[in-house]
């Protein structure tokens, strides 16, 4: 892959998504790390179902912190693995509130130092609460499209990620966030790819071996 290339890809995936923007629901950077670390292996769709309630009980990393357990995984049973997350978002809430004087940190190592914070979410966070873009989130649909179009051979997500950094230019990494996961979702499914209406179908390496 070259750079060239690289960057024609992604215009062309963002032009397809003029108003493409997070799907998770916050209006603080504290709401999006709970919002994105809820979502983990669960869909926005659902995040989106139980977080006004959340927000409502939990305004700020202190009420988060001194949470009950219980309260709070009664406010999210719904989510995939919502006893996990719930003991995380308490820890992390107690960290940002210890370390960080209550404010969630707008830098990505200092981000992943948070229990439940992977390099994926802080990336999320950085983008979306902090319009900060550090990387691109690499999550399965993103990791697929990335394969499928020959910008990267790997199969590890940090991998793709380091190639997807080094071939697209720096302000295309917001957009690309936004709008990759829904090409992906949309278009090139895992199962069922879109490949005879698909307006990338000039790059992909995988519709040739099929
Ligand atoms: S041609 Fe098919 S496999 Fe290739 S990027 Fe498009 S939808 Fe995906």
């Amino acid at each position: 892959m070259n750079k060239k290339i690289a960057t024609q890809i992604a215009e062309e995936i963002i032009n397809l998504y003029p108003n493409a923007k997070s799907s998770l629901d916050f209006k603080t950077p504290f709401q999006m790390l709970v919002a994105v670390c809820l979502s983990a292996q669960c869909t926005d769709a659902r995040v989106n179902m139980v977080t006004p309630a959340l927000f409502k009980k939990y305004k700020t990393p202190k009420q988060m912190a001194n949470a009950d357990i219980k309260e709070l995984e009664e406010l999210v049973h719904s989510i995939s693995f919502y006893k996990n997350k719930s003991k995380n978002l308490i820890a992390a809430s107690k960290k940002i509130e210890s370390d960080f004087d209550g404010i969630v940190p707008n830098d990505m190592e200092l981000l992943q130092t948070l229990p439940g914070v992977g390099r994926k979410s802080a990336n999320c966070i950085m983008l979306d609460a902090y319009n900060n873009p550090q990387g691109i989130a690499v999550d399965t649909h993103v990791g697929r499209i990335s394969q499928r179009l020959g910008l990267s051979k790997e199969t590890d997500p940090l991998k793709i990620e380091e190639d997807l950094l080094k071939y697209i230019p720096k302000e295309l990494w917001k957009d690309v966030n936004h709008t990759f996961i829904l090409f992906g979702r949309e278009t090139c499914s895992s199962q069922n790819p879109k490949c005879d209406e698909c307006p990338l179908k000039k790059y992909c390496k995988y519709k040739k071996r099929r």
